[in-house]
């Protein structure tokens, strides 16, 4: 199965501030999930994406939160200046490549304003969660796509189980 992968849970170096979010090299993970990861990726056909590096960010960047949650979104970095273009730039070609490779499934980082499912930050730059989802995880389930963060493997691993 074909499957959209946030490019920092698979160690690329794309955060904010130019490190990953290995889910592998992680010491917080557990051994059996770290296992079920790496099978997902050696049994699946991976495609590796950052929506804020292809929507025009750079490595590193000043953090970014969506400060205005509903259509027309704003998002700011942690210095004020607007970089909503680049989100929805970023979501906008997460889309098409999904739609170009018939992509049905993705595993996106947990609380990013870009990738984020289930939980992002609140805006506030406090550190606060709310429910809710970055703008290439809310775009990628507007049009279909399953979405699931790295906290949810035993749930894409069933998913994709079923879907074969
Ligand atoms: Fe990772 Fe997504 Fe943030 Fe890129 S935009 S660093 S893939 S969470």
């Amino acid at each position: 199965m074909k499957i959209l992968v946030s490019s920092c849970l698979l160690g690329e170096d794309v955060k904010y501030d130019g490190g990953n979010n290995s889910v592998a090299l992680n010491p917080k993970v557990s051994f059996s999930l770290k296992e079920l990861f790496m099978d997902i990726l050696c049994e699946n056909e991976i495609y590796s994406f950052c929506p804020e590096v292809a929507g025009g960010l750079t490595i590193p960047r000043i953090p970014a939160e969506i400060v205005k949650q509903d259509k027309p979104f704003i998002v700011q970095n942690e210095e004020g200046k607007d970089v909503t273009i680049n989100f929805l730039l970023g979501a906008k070609k997460a889309l098409d490549l999904c739609k170009e490779e018939n992509i049905k499934v993705a595993l996106l980082k947990s609380k990013s304003p870009s990738c984020g499912n289930g939980q992002i930050y609140d805006g506030t730059f406090s550190g606060t969660l709310i429910d809710g989802f970055g703008l290439s995880a809310k775009l990628l389930k507007e049009n279909g796509i399953e979405v699931f963060n790295e906290k949810e493997l035993k749930e894409l691993a069933k998913f994709i189980k079923t879907n074969k």
